[in-house]
């Protein structure tokens, strides 16, 4: 890994401007934000009845309160159009999300709308000491998925040489990688571990390349994966969070010093909630993680919980940012896994996997039912030199791998390892886990 680069801000002013002034601006922006909302039928109703009947009934940070919580299935609700706050002529462009988990919801943009966006991502990237000196290949798809074009607006505005390749076509992407000697890439965590695992089949090595750094992101992964991918590519991996309900990409980046993301706070107000009793949680508690826009105008959103859980880190970092630092993303509120009674988060399973070097560069989670009894079958990829030694190795990493599981998710899984090559690969956002428990 290279030294750390000193830090370089893209707009100084925003990114260190003192918590004071910055809740005074989100207090301001927040009231243009009720006022375009109040423009929507949905939020009309859903207002008034909370008794904000303009931007005057907001008068301090603690009056969100009182606004109600915004849902996934509202946006559903209002789909197509019912959360559009400016005329259609104004809208430039929509976005809809991947729709990992049903139906999408859509989010309107007009031509500021992209150009605030595309300055949160300029920031973000300038952020992880990159700029225009570097190649970048985005890996990520385009199209309505957004992970495509918010970073490519974003490199290009940076003045990045931008390699537009979008997922999928993993010989093409080594083949540019080293034939236009890219510097960073942007691609989901379990791409960039296949890209690795075909990089030989290219009859290219990790040396042959010029890779510098990585934003990974649009999935969850464990800070196990970060550390694998940067030691396998010796490289620098920075965290990117983004929802397409917030934009997408450059909702929260990690700077240089990788200690979690900062949360552009002058475009979105941040709260971690607790999910059950909604109640607003401090530093350091995990939580579902809720967003407030403050700059879009063709469709706001207001206290959007996104189903993400974090927490927020305390204290300073070093960069001298003064936007809130989110944590890795431990799982969505909707991604929890009963297995027998017993409550488990797939990136539980992976933080452990991962951390055992025998392991590759794939896994997968199934669930079946045995009787009536849950089983938890955890396929992994190990590496193939494994297979061709002394078969009793394998067994004793099958059981040091159900070991470390059973103390970590008090589960006895079923371990079972295969060679590279054999489970499915994602070009995008990953299928990690196969539950076929209901269907019996
Ligand atoms: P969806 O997947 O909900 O259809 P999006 O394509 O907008 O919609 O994906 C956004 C979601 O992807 C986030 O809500 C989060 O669950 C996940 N995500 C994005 N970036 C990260 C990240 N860095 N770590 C973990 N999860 C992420
Ligand atoms: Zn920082």
């Amino acid at each position: 890994m290279s030294k750390l680069p000193e830090v370089r801000y893209w707009s100084k002013e925003f990114e260190t401007i003192d918590r004071p002034s910055l809740k005074k601006l989100q207090v301001k922006r927040l009231k243009e934000t009720v006022s375009c909302a109040l423009k929507t039928s949905f939020y009309k109703a859903r207002l008034k009845k909370a008794g904000i009947n303009g931007p005057e009934d907001i008068k301090t940070l603690d009056d969100l309160e009182k606004i109600p919580f915004t849902t996934k299935d509202d946006l559903r609700e209002c789909y197509p159009g019912g959360l559009l706050s400016v005329s259609l002529e104004e809208v430039v462009r929509i976005h809809t999300s991947s729709g990992t988990t049903g139906t999408p919801t859509v989010i309107y943009h007009t031509g500021a709308d992209v150009d605030r966006w595309t300055d949160l991502v300029a920031r973000s990237i300038t952020a992880t000491g990159a700029g225009r000196k570097d190649i970048f290949q985005n890996m990520m798809s385009y199209g309505m998925f957004t992970g495509g074009l918010g970073l490519h607006y974003g490199a290009e505005r940076v003045g990045m040489t931008v390699i537009p390749i979008g997922g999928g076509n993993t010989r093409r992407q080594i083949q540019l990688m080293h034939d236009f000697k890219t510097t960073v890439l942007h691609i989901t965590p379990s791409y960039m571990l296949h890209i690795h695992s075909k990089t030989g089949e290219c009859g290219f090595s990790v040396n042959d390349l010029n890779l510098r750094k990585a934003y990974l992101g649009a999935e969850p992964y464990s800070e196990n994966t970060r550390r694998k991918v940067e030691s396998l590519f010796n490289i620098d991996v920075y965290n990117s969070y983004g929802l397409s309900e917030m934009n997408g990409p450059g909702v929260a980046f990690e700077c240089v010093y990788k200690c979690g993301m900062h949360t552009w706070e002058d475009a979105y107000i941040l709260e971690i909630t607790d999910p059950k009793t909604r109640e607003s949680l401090g530093p350091e508690k995990e939580g579902e993680i809720v967003f407030t826009t403050l700059t879009r105008k063709a469709t706001p959103l207001l206290r959007y919980r996104t189903r993400d859980l974090a927490f927020v880190h305390g204290g300073e970092c070093r960069c001298k940012r003064t936007h809130r630092r989110l944590s890795r993303i431990t799982g969505r509120t909707d991604d929890m896994l009963i297995v027998n009674g017993v409550n488990v988060y797939p990136s539980q399973i992976e933080e452990v996997i991962m951390r055992v070097p025998q392991v590759g560069n794939n896994y997968q989670i199934c669930l079946e039912k045995e009787g009536t009894l849950d089983k938890l079958i955890v396929k992994v990829e190990i590496y193939s030199k494994m297979f061709r030694g002394d078969l009793g190795e394998i067994e004793i990493l099958k059981e040091k791998i159900k070991t470390e599981l059973r103390a970590a998710i008090v589960i006895n899984a079923v371990i079972e390892l295969h060679e590279p090559g054999v489970l499915p690969v994602f070009e995008g956002k990953a299928k990690r886990v196969i539950d076929t428990r209901q269907k019996l």
